[in-house]
């Protein structure tokens, strides 16, 4: 037997031959084989981003400044969805989280950031310009007007100031699941208006490069300075380029405690199928939620590397669109799990 003094002897010997060994690079993944371009995302809203998407595409663009192209679309059309055309937070304010990542796991991502149209574009120059991944509030803010940003006014638009006004009534968060394919910001029972509005977006590009985004006001009154999943890489987006690519919308918080976006994308590096990787997900915030996931939506979408799609969401209602050089406006309803 070893004895303890001499295995540290020469666990330290080993040490400092490892620190002695040239460290070689980890080797980034390598694109698969180039296969047709597509884009997937989220909810009927996602229908028009693609368009913007697939501009980008067809025209031998890459994935990335598709996914950014995108969601930008939604972003600039301030509907109840995303961008600042979305609910405020429960002081009366619109607050944003976004990102992006891309087939090397560059990635970037703003949250809590006030009065910028475009986040996603933010969330990508913290990841080309800065050593960070993620920038918050003020300081995000600080970095956008910096970057050329313009501040736009803090206003509701006349539809969240309305849905804001009718919450205040009762000021109870009560989520609705699926509202954001009612395309306006509805009240809930109790007077509560509440929803999530996101979009997340995930291409891939001709020469087999995987990129994704997300971008959204969050949940609709929700407490000033809460951050969702979506800015959260690993959590409402991930990208490995030897896998696939995955994303997430709905409860946050539910997608946050099982990192769900990277989750999906493991399932997938196990042999799951993405359909199938998105569903095992999904089954296992069920679990965690038990009887209260009848109260939340959740749903998520996937890429393989080599171009296989998925989707599955928690409760029905959750469509994503598909866009593809055969088909560039498709809208499938996605299989979900509670009956
Ligand atoms: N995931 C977003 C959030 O929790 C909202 C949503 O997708 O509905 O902020």
């Amino acid at each position: 037997m070893p004895s303890r003094r001499k295995f540290l002897h020469s666990s330290a010997a080993g040490l400092a031959g490892l620190a002695a060994a040239p460290l070689a690079a980890a080797a980034l993944p390598t694109a698969p084989a180039a296969g047709p371009p597509l884009v997937i995302s989220t909810w009927d809203a996602g229908v028009a981003a693609n368009q913007g998407a697939w501009q980008v595409l067809h025209g031998g663009g890459t994935a990335l400044d598709a996914v950014e192209a995108g969601v930008r679309v939604t972003e600039a059309a301030q509907s109840c969805c995303v961008g600042l055309g979305g609910n405020p937070d429960r002081d009366g304010i619109v607050t944003l989280d976004a990102c992006i990542m891309d087939h090397q796991f560059n990635c970037g991502g703003v949250a809590a950031l006030e009065r910028i149209k475009h986040p996603v574009s933010v969330a990508r120059r913290v990841m080309e310009r800065t050593p960070h991944v993620l920038l918050v509030g003020e300081g995000a803010q600080q970095f956008a007007v910096a970057q050329g940003f313009p501040l736009e006014p803090r206003q509701l638009s006349p539809d969240a100031e309305k849905a804001y006004r009718e919450w205040l009534k009762t000021s109870q968060y009560r989520p609705v699941v699926n509202i954001e394919n009612t395309g306006s910001h509805p009240v809930g029972p109790t007077g509560g208006a509440n929803n999530h509005d996101t979009i997340a977006m995930l291409a891939l590009d001709g020469q087999g490069r995987l990129s994704g985004s997300c971008t959204t006001s969050g949940m609709g009154f929700k407490m000033r300075g809460r951050v969702g999943d979506s800015p959260l890489i690993g959590s409402g987006l991930f990208v490995d380029n030897a896998v696939g690519a995955a994303a997430a919308t709905g409860q946050g918080e539910d997608v946050v405690r099982m990192a769900g976006a990277h989750t999906v994308v493991e399932l997938m590096r196990q042999g799951r199928s993405p359909q199938a990787a998105c569903r095992e997900a999904v089954e296992r915030i069920a679990a965690i939620k038990g009887p209260k996931a009848r109260d939340i939506q959740v749903a998520f979408i996937a890429v393989s590397a080599r171009g296989q799609v998925g989707a599955f969401a928690l409760q029905a209602g959750f469509s994503y669109a598909l866009c593809t050089a055969a088909d560039q406006r498709q809208l499938i309803a996605a299989d979900h799990l509670l009956k």
